[in-house]
Order: C-alpha cells, then structure tokens, then sequence
C-alpha cells in the first residue's frame, strides 16, 4: 500500500471507517492485554526455579572463602559472588561490591549519597544551589524518576545508534560545572535496544568535565540479554578505558541479576575504582552489617560460573525471541511502507521502540485501551514524562505470550492507522 500521506483524503475517509469497524470488532471481545511492562513471563521464571533447590536445611552454608553464610558480617559480599558479579560486570573481584537485591536501589543509594555527602570529597550536591543531570533520550523512566526525586534538573541529550550525541554530551559536560552526571543504558538499551559504539565509550573515559565530581551512572542492566547467540553484541568496558587514560573514577557501573535469575530476588553489584569504592563503603557500613549473604551463595551455588550464566541466558532468549519476533511480524505486515511509524529490531533487551507521526503517541496509547491493551504510557520514555514530540511508545514483549503478543500487536498497529489518519485528515 502507498504511505497514508500520498492518499487523497477521499481514500483516508474509506480507509477510515474499515479500521473503525474492525476496531469495534476487536473490542467486542473485552480483551485484558499488556504490553506494558518490562519483566519476565510466568515460562522465564520457571526456568529458574531450581535455583530454590540448591540450598536446603542439609547444605553447607559456608562459602569457599569461609564465612558461614547465615550470620552478620562481609560487607562487600562473599568473594564466590563478588567473583561472579565481577565477571558479568567485566571488572576484576577487587572492583565490585555485592549489593542486596537490585541495581536500581543501588542506583538510587549512590544518588542519594552524592546529594547528602558528595562524591570522594566533594561538596555534597545537596547543598547546592542547583544540580543538572544529562538523560539521554528515550530512555528508563525509573532512572528519570530518581533525578527528578532529588529535585535535580534533566536536560535531554539525543539517543543515537551509537550510544548518547556525544558532541552535546562532550560541549554541555565542559562549560557547565552544575552538570554532575549522565543516565547511560550501554547495551541494548532500554527502550530503543541500541549499544553504543567502541568510540562512544571511549569518548566517555575522555570526558573533561567542568564538574570534578561529575559521574557516568553506568546501568549495564541487559549486558547479557542477546537474543541471538550469533549476533551478540560486544560493548567495550568503560571502567578499564577510564583507567587507561587516567580518568579512573568518572563511571559507576551498576549491575545485578534481576532478569538473570528471579527480578526483585537476585544480587545486585556495584563496579568502580578503588576511590569510588571506599567511598561508597564509608557510607554503607552505616547502613548494614552485610547484605543476604544466602542469596548470594544460592546464585553462586546454582551458576557455578560465567559458562552456566549464558546457558542460563540462552534460555531465557529461546523463549523471548519468537516474542519479538512475532511483534516484528505483525508491524512489518500492517504497517511497513506506511509512513506512519518506524519501530526497532533489537539483538537483546527487553524492548522495542515505537515512533509514530509527530503529535500521535499519546492518542495511539488511549486508542489501544479502549480496546483492552495497556501500553507503557506515552512520554514515560522522556524526562518529567514530557515527550517533545508526542511520538515514542515503549513496546514490552516478554510477559504476554505469542499468541496474546499477536492480537495485542494487531491492536496496537489498529491504533496506529486509526489515529495516523484522523491526524492527516486534519
Ligand atoms: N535498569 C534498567 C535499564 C532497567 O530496564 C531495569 C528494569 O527494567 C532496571 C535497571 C531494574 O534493575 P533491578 O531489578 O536490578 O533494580
């Protein structure tokens, strides 16, 4: 079919009232849909689930390194996990602390001590007059979230194929000292699936802030959730290039195995230098005597090693990529060569990005409701939930399955002809 542009207004009219009434159709059905939210299905979980088996009341419930597991005490995690939670972050043992049972706890503690102590010295970012943030866009509503609890100003930096614009990123981060930090989602990143390129992370170890204290809030959240085997994306690690050129504490890396094992139940990590480091332990020792110690030797236990994490992954990819996949199907069939939407194929993540026409965004996600499937809503993918353009919609395959994935796909691409024309046709 010719793009909805080249139709004469005649033709959008029929074209019009043959979408609402398949829509009306669908609606009858008083479906319950969701492609909303970024989390594993029922069938992932289970993948797991052995895991609840590796330690029982006859374990031996002393790491390798001796600490008997159920008692007080290890701040910085067993070394098993740390060894573990190194690897997946690509950092040696001795760069990484365990957490408890999510990165984004972590990164909400590590934001929380940059306002109320500063980082490694630094005047305290709450006792500033003003704080600025960069978030490259579309991004992670729950980072945006985080900034904008602590009253701190987002300012948006492009998200392109190969990572954040970092010619912006480079110029602001220069000539404006109240510009502390930026979001970054590395890899398959959350909502459009790209990775930044080896450039782009070497344009980042380089960074010269005016900031002294500026920080590279690093959240390697999809570092290994390919969902090819022989497409796996490579990011080059941020840490060791920083160390290279003598820039060692300017990233924080933050980790966990939330889509790995159980989410809201695995181990997170935080990755940094020495400095860094000491200064987040300065802090933590106040706040516990040692995180869930068990639930580090139960991942340790049930991984073993790197090698049983991407078995494990690879599992995980069986199940999510004909998800994907079918999504895929659905918008090439209904929608290509439409002009009225482009949308990602990621090699990993959890999601798919959706632009649709200028202005439409908000409507195409009010359209699906009617008929029973909830989208993420739109502008969550921007700061103060502000989309400049009223065109990015976050797609969320993994909980649904294929068969749900289909009618929720044919849904959405409905909601999408349906508004694309009542914008053209105004
Ligand atoms: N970071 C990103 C980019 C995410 O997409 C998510 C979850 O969707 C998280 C962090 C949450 O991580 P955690 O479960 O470790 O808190």
């Amino acid at each position: 079919m010719a793009p909805y542009s080249k139709l004469s207004k005649e033709k959008l009219k029929n074209l019009k009232s043959d979408l609402e009434k398949q829509f009306e159709e669908i609606k009858k059905k008083g479906l319950h849909l969701d492609m909303s939210r970024g989390k594993p299905s029922k069938a992932q979980l289970d993948i797991g689930i052995g895991m609840m088996d590796v330690l029982t009341s006859e374990s031996d419930l002393v790491s390798s390194d001796g600490v008997d597991c159920r008692n007080y005490g290890v701040l910085d995690g067993i070394s098993d996990a740390r060894k573990l939670l190194a690897d997946l972050s690509e950092v040696p043992e001795r760069s990484v602390i365990i957490y408890g049972n999510s990165s984004l706890n972590v990164m909400f503690d590590t934001m929380s001590r940059a306002m109320t102590h500063g980082f490694m010295g630094s005047t305290p970012w709450g006792r500033l007059d003003h704080v600025k943030f960069l978030c490259p866009v579309p991004g992670y509503d729950r980072h945006f979230a985080i900034t904008e609890f602590f009253g701190i100003e987002m300012i948006n930096v492009p998200l392109l194929e190969t990572g954040p614009d970092m010619d912006m990123v480079e110029e602001l981060v220069a000539k404006d000292p109240l510009i502390k930090g930026i979001w970054c989602v590395p890899k398959y990143s959350n909502p459009t699936g790209i990775s930044y390129s080896d450039e782009t992370v070497r344009r980042f170890a380089r960074l010269k802030p005016a900031a002294k204290d500026f920080r590279i809030f690093w959240d390697n959240a999809y570092s290994i959730h390919h969902l090819y085997d022989d497409k796996r994306v490579v990011v080059l690690e941020l840490l060791n290039e920083c160390i290279k050129v003598g820039n060692p504490d300017i990233v924080i890396k933050f980790i966990s195995t939330s889509k790995v094992s159980f989410p809201g139940s695995g181990i997170a990590a935080l990755a940094a230098s020495r400095g860094n480091l000491e200064d987040a332990r300065r802090y933590m020792k106040y706040q516990t005597i040692g995180h869930d110690k068990l639930n580090q030797l139960r991942h340790v236990r049930y991984f073993k090693d790197m090698l049983g994490v991407y078995e494990h992954m690879r599992k995980h990819a069986a199940i999510l990529r004909p998800k994907f996949e079918k999504v895929d199907e659905v918008l090439t069939k209904e929608l290509g060569g439409l002009g009225i939407g482009t949308w990602t194929k990621p090699l990993g993540g959890y999601f798919i990005s959706f632009d649709s026409m200028e202005g439409c965004a908000k409507a195409i996600v009010a359209k699906a409701k009617e008929a029973g499937l909830v989208m993420t809503d739109a502008g969550a993918t921007y700061p103060y939930g502000k989309d400049p353009k009223d065109c990015n919609i976050r797609i969320a395959p993994s909980f649904p399955t294929v068969e749900e994935l289909e009618i929720a796909s044919k849904i959405f691409v409905l909601s999408v002809k349906l508004v694309s024309i009542e914008k053209l046709l105004n």
